[in-house]
């Protein structure tokens, strides 16, 4: 114990003392950074071990921020975890886009190419969703999995969630469940949504458990004014269902975790409270299509062959990297992946749009005026400084925000290439684009609160309530 001690500690250590002898106790942070590897200290078994009378650490931690503050120390590099997605930092201290082909090799995903495009398109008969085509959603797990059970017709099932952490959600969320209601229409299954309310309390030093739970029950109306299949969507609150099969898979799956991995994973050291330690089981149990036995049934044998594919962001992925491995080792199918990218903050590609930042968002229950003005008063341009210089020079589409949200929200391929290279040419000025910008924002963010007005209390409760799913490949339903 000493000889580790000496070695190698320079920070980080706690030491425990039991009774009066001091011990070295938990973990030793060898380099003191997220990629470090950590060594367990050995208690000899036949120590008498009693009460801890004195706990102290090598330095005094700062109280648990918002975010798990991740251990490794602020850095110019690229960040991209589920609490903090910033591209890298220049030499000119300027924020570089996001390089998502270096999150497919540091993630060790695939990213989807024209094969795999192909292959969707025969299985499925649709063409591409604009995302795919895009390169929005652009990275992959597993995905042929799925294509070769929708093939079989095998079952499988839909999952993506929401952290509901204000009443309103922006645009930037909607996006993945957007595509998600594609894929339920073109899929035909199930779908399952999760509201980690209890996350977004254990992860917030501000918020309670009754204002996460308000949040939860109006992103629920955001959701299902994405115009989801009240038939084929089962919308949870973590709060609400917790309990029975899914706590039960909880458990399962919790146990298989040791604090080390999850620090490991996530970057949580001693200040982290226990809930954010644990929270992964509940986001990862999801996974699993025995956790939902009024949908799938009883047969815990038969159900738990069932994968799901988890559209999400692709800040998410540790979750499910952990998720896969759980899966294995608890004998469940494990989940396929497609992630997307983000939905750029107003200021430019760099950093993604969030709630708390109010002038890099545009929230759904902006008005047709408040996103005109956000658009023309904050939308970085890839243009230039003024109309002469932009028509002689032209400008650049790839950093151009009003263009990078036209690639999401405009559904023609031809009119979007077209707008790109005139602008590129100078053939189109920042305002012009801008303009055609606004009006498809404008455009879906009144359709989607004419839908929204739509989704009253019962319809929340219909689409919340703990009941079986219908789809066309059913085998329960076939079965009756
Ligand atoms: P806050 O600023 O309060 O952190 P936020 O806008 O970042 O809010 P979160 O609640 O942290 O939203 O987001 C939860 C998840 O939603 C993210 O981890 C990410 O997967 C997804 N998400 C958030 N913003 C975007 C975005 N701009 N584009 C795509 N996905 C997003
Ligand atoms: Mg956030």
């Amino acid at each position: 114990i000493d000889l580790i001690a000496r070695s190698r500690v320079s920070r980080n250590v706690t030491y425990c003392c039991y009774d009066s002898l001091p011990i070295p106790f938990g973990l030793v942070n060898i380099l003191g950074n997220r990629n470090s590897s950590y060594i367990p200290i050995l208690r000899l078994p036949n120590w008498r071990v009693s009460r801890p009378v004195l706990i102290m650490a090598s330095q005094p931690e700062a109280p648990a921020a918002e975010a798990p503050p991740t251990a490794n120390p602020p850095s110019t590099k690229q960040t991209v975890d589920p609490w903090n997605v910033s591209g890298e930092v220049g030499e000119d201290g300027k924020v570089k886009a996001i390089d998502y082909k270096k999150l497919v090799e540091e993630f060790g995903t695939k990213l989807i190419d024209q094969a795999i495009l192909d292959r969707f398109e025969r299985v499925t008969g649709h063409k591409p969703h604009r995302f795919l085509r895009r390169q929005i959603v652009f990275s992959q797990r597993d995905l042929e999995v799925i294509l070769n059970r929708h093939e079989k017709r095998e079952p499988f099932f839909l999952y993506t969630g929401r952290g509901p952490s204000s009443d309103s959600m922006h645009i930037g969320h909607t996006q993945i469940f957007d595509f998600c209601k594609w894929l339920q229409d073109v899929f035909d299954v199930p779908l399952v949504i999760m509201l980690t309310d209890d996350e977004k309390f254990l992860f917030s030093e501000k918020r309670t458990v009754e204002e996460v739970i308000g949040y939860a029950r109006e992103n629920c109306r955001d959701i299902i004014a994405i115009g989801f299949d009240p038939d084929k969507t089962f919308i949870f609150s973590d709060y609400e269902y917790m309990g029975g099969a899914f706590y039960r898979n909880v458990t399962r799956f919790s146990k298989l975790v040791t604090y080390n991995v999850a620090k490991s994973v996530f970057g949580f050291n001693e200040s982290s409270n226990i809930g954010k330690i644990h929270f992964a089981s509940i986001q990862g149990s999801t996974s699993f299509a025995t956790s939902f036995p009024h949908i799938f049934g009883d047969n815990e044998k038969e159900t738990a062959k069932i994968p799901c594919l988890i559209p999400c962001a692709i800040d998410q992925d540790p979750y499910f990297r952990l998720t896969r491995d759980c899966a294995t080792r608890l004998k469940y199918a494990k989940p396929s992946l497609i992630h997307s990218r983000f939905l750029d903050a107003l200021q430019g590609p760099g950093s993604k749009m969030s709630a708390s930042i109010d002038s890099s968002a545009i929230f759904l229950k902006d008005t047709p005026n408040q996103i005109k003005n956000k658009i023309n008063k904050y939308a970085f341009s890839g243009g230039q400084e003024t109309a002469e210089q932009q028509r002689e020079l032209g400008g650049n589409p790839d950093v151009d925000v009003a263009y990078q949200y036209l690639q999401f929200f405009m559904e023609d391929d031809e009119e979007l290439a077209k707008l790109g290279q005139d602008y590129r040419e100078g053939k189109l000025l920042t305002g012009e684009l801008k303009a055609v910008c606004i009006k498809h924002l404008q455009e879906y963010v009144s359709g989607f609160q004419e839908r929204r007005a739509k989704a009253t209390d019962d319809v929340v409760k219909q689409f919340m309530s703990v009941r079986p799913l219908n789809w066309k490949g059913n085998p329960r339903v076939e079965r009756i």
